[in-house]
């Protein structure tokens, strides 16, 4: 299969793109397909070693410029990207299988965003000035010198951009690994930037497996980690971190609930269920998984859910018709199958899907269990692809407590009309990003990341700027020194 803007060659490092075959193939797969599209290297020790010293050499003059001049390179990169949406969309629909009808709005478009908005930031970082009566301090915002961006499968557009573009706001260089799953479409970011202006070296992307990453984030050189993966894998690579001291930002998994009141408006909650389970496959981050819904409207609930899941246009992902898209790869479905297992075999019961659909490629039907307790696996555990469980519950200080019981705290949603409860019910979520009546928007301009398992720092708004930046204080005596003796 030929698409149009297939990356050169596997990595980018200095400014082009950089091919060591001496390194081990990665096959990459459209999922609709289950047919190798491309065959890239894993990065060996001398290109890791490139791409660490490119960086380290380049983000010295990037820190010297202006905010302005940093600030107007991302912003053009950002309209390069929105230029060529349609043909990064589609070079995102053949790494991830992720409908185009999805990646035309929720991929390079979320990149762009987070360009242009940490591009017009980039001007606006300062320090403060501090009066101590007669003395005072300045404190100078600096950047944190050379950072390792590690990304998952399921947004890799977007991943790539949320890391590098705050990362270079502040003066920083980034080395991006992309999940070896889905590793095309960084390449692209890499050459748009360079393209808008970025001197080389500072943003490259180098491909592997889990040791590429640990050696990046294993080396000395590097003052910042920031991953979007697993809690698994977040251990691994935080406790890595911690033997050098480096800042970390972890984006991890999640078990989130969603909460549906009586009195909420069906229509919406059911489309919120919908946004927070299905789309991308029901492969996010942030998916409100559990979904609670109070019992005297469970079978309006159910019913509504169920009639609207059948008009899902299941298909080609490359016909903009497509709705919902296959799993990203054999191994995911077969957990994801191994999971409905589980769900039928601890007594919930099936409502709808739950079956691969009989067709090439890794695709599974929306799948919704009903009858689901706190206790069994499907209600505990990250599935990561489109099983929905139902919960049902009587009061609002019962399904606060059961929606708080779990290890993760990515995300949080409740549904109802009643203005003071939803306020009050957001309020006590243990979760790092809540939503009142919708579910799953991720804005650039709000903070978004994960409390307990799911994570730490922040993505996105002014709040990245303080995971990609560091505070210098500096204190002015403006009299004589009083020193004891
Ligand atoms: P994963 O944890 O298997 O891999 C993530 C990345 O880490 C990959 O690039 C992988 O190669 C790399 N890696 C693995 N071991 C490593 C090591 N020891 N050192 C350094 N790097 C290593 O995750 P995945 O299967 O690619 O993605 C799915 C997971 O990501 C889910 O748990 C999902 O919830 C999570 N996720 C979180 C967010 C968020 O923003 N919170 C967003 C998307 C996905």
């Amino acid at each position: 299969m030929s698409y149009q803007s297939q990356p050169k060659a596997s990595h980018f490092v200095n400014g082009a793109y950089l091919e060591d075959s001496a390194g081990a193939p990665i096959e990459v797969i459209y999922p609709a397909t289950g047919k190798a599209i491309a065959r890239l290297h894993a990065a060996t020790p001398a290109v890791i070693e490139a791409a660490l010293s490119a960086a380290e050499t380049a983000q010295k003059q990037w820190a010297a410029m202006s905010g302005t001049e940093r600030g107007r390179i991302l912003r053009r990169a950002a309209d390069i990207m929105r230029a060529r949406n349609r043909e990064l969309s589609q070079l995102e629909t053949m790494d991830t299988g992720k409908p185009l009808q999805e990646t035309l709005v929720a991929d390079a478009t979320s990149g762009a965003d987070a360009l242009e908005y940490f591009g017009g930031l980039a001007a606006t970082l300062t320090g403060e000035h501090i009066p101590l009566g007669q003395d005072w301090a300045y404190t100078i915002r600096e950047p944190l010198g050379v950072c390792v961006g590690i990304g998952a499968w399921n947004y890799p557009t977007q991943i790539a951009c949320w890391k590098g573009a705050p990362a270079l706001a502040c003066g920083n260089a980034m080395i991006f690994k992309p999940s070896e799953t889905t590793p095309l479409s960084a390449l692209k970011v890499a050459e748009i930037l360079v393209e808008a202006g970025l001197p080389a070296g500072l943003y490259n992307v180098v491909q592997g497996l889990g040791d590429v990453g640990a050696a990046l984030v294993g080396d000395a050189r590097v003052a910042k980690v920031s991953l979007t993966g697993s809690v698994p894998t977040g251990r691994k690579v935080y406790a890595a971190a911690a033997e050098g001291i480096r800042h970390v930002t972890m984006e991890l998994g999640g078990k989130s609930p969603m909460v549906i009141f009586e009195d909420a408006d069906i229509e919406d909650a059911v489309g919120g269920a919908i946004l927070g389970n299905f789309y991308s496959s029901g492969q996010v981050c942030s998916n409100g998984t559990r979904v609670f819904v109070q019992r005297p409207i469970l079978e309006k609930f159910l019913e509504r859910l169920t009639a609207r899941l059948a008009s899902a246009v299941i298909g080609d992902p490359m016909d903009e018709a497509t709705n919902f898209g296959p799993l990203v790869s054999q191994r995911q479905i077969e957990i994801v199958q191994g999971f409905i297992e589980k769900g039928k075999a601890e007594g919930a019961r099936l409502v709808t899907g739950g079956k691969r659909i009989d067709r090439e490629g890794y695709y599974l039907g929306p799948t919704v269990f009903a009858d689901v307790t706190d206790d069994m696996t499907i209600a505990r555990e990250e599935i990561f692809g489109p099983v929905l469980s139902v919960l049902t519950f009587d009061s609002e200080e019962e399904v606060l407590e059961r929606a708080n019981a779990t290890p993760y705290g990515l995300a949080a949603g409740v549904f109802t009309r009643d203005l003071t409860r939803a306020h009050r019910v957001a309020a006590a979520f243990e979760a790092g990003t809540c939503y009142i009546n919708t579910y799953n928007l991720a804005p650039v301009e709000m903070p978004f990341g994960g409390s307990k398992l799911s994570g730490v720092g922040r993505e996105n708004s002014k709040a990245a700027i303080e995971h990609y930046s560091q505070l210098k204080s500096v204190y002015v005596a403006m009299g004589p020194v009083d020193a004891p003796f």
